[in-house]
């Protein structure tokens, strides 16, 4: 599979780099174009104890301005849809599959579809949606149909009962964690979330004899992904679309 061209959908900013942070920037590093496409600028993350200090727009503008920040460290580059919403129905889908077929990414990051998070499910379930119709010849309009290799989940809170694909981010943990730092609007949400991240990060790596490692699931082929950006499907990982 190749992996020049990466494309992951975040809910809000900060759910990419919790979840795909040091694979971002270890796919960066090794020559990836990686664009993250971010729906809501997050006005709801207002810390308790703030609300008279800070509304709503206040807080958007705070955290794209991390989100820029972030990019720049991480090397990505974005989108922010300005989508609060998110309900799978024609509108969305098309601008889903407009953005696919602008990008035409290899490998696609996602939310899980278990996620506790109203819009981090509905992330996950018109994100995927969108990557089978970007397949197909509708929307013909919206550009030529293009095929992704393969849709993975990611992890924020709730953690992915059965990873399939593990991948080794010891190089670039360091990164990931002065990333988390920047977002730091959201620090005062989750004061814990540095711990929470460097714990994850360690029992993920401890499965593959690693420092630190991210955890996705993909359908139900198994790969491990460790030394070189490479994946090692034991199966054909296509079988996705
Ligand atoms: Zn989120």
């Amino acid at each position: 599979m190749k992996l020049s061209r990466v494309l992951v959908f975040a809910a809000h900013p900060d759910d990419e780099t919790i979840g795909v942070g040091g694979t971002i920037c270890r796919l960066h590093k090794e020559g990836a174009t990686v664009r993250v496409i971010v729906f809501s600028a997050g006005g709801g993350g207002v810390p308790s104890g703030k609300e008279e200090i800070y509304d709503e727009e206040s807080v958007e503008s705070i955290r794209v301005d991390e989100l820029d920040k972030v990019s720049k460290l991480l090397g990505f580059e974005y989108r922010v849809l300005g989508v609060k919403e998110v309900i799978n129905r024609r509108s969305i889908i098309k601008k889903l599959v407009s953005e696919i077929r602008d990008f035409k990414p290899n490998l696609v990051f996602t939310h899980s579809p278990n996620d506790s998070h109203h819009l981090h499910r509905a992330v996950s379930e018109c994100t995927t949606e969108a990557c089978w119709h970007s397949m197909t010849r509708a929307y013909g309009y919206l550009g030529e149909p293009w095929r992704v290799d393969a849709v993975f989940f990611y992890e924020v809170f709730d953690l992915l009962p059965n990873p399939t694909l593990l991948v080794d981010v010891t190089s670039t943990f360091d990164m990931k964690l002065r990333a988390i730092g920047l977002y730091s609007s959201q620090i005062e949400v989750f004061p814990g979330i540095i711990g929470y991240v460097k714990a994850l990060a360690q029992v993920r790596g401890f499965f593959i004899d690693t420092s630190y490692a991210e955890a996705f699931t993909q359908s139900s082929n198994p790969i491990i992904w460790r030394d070189r950006c490479e994946v090692y499907p034991r199966q054909e990982v296509c079988t996705y679309v």
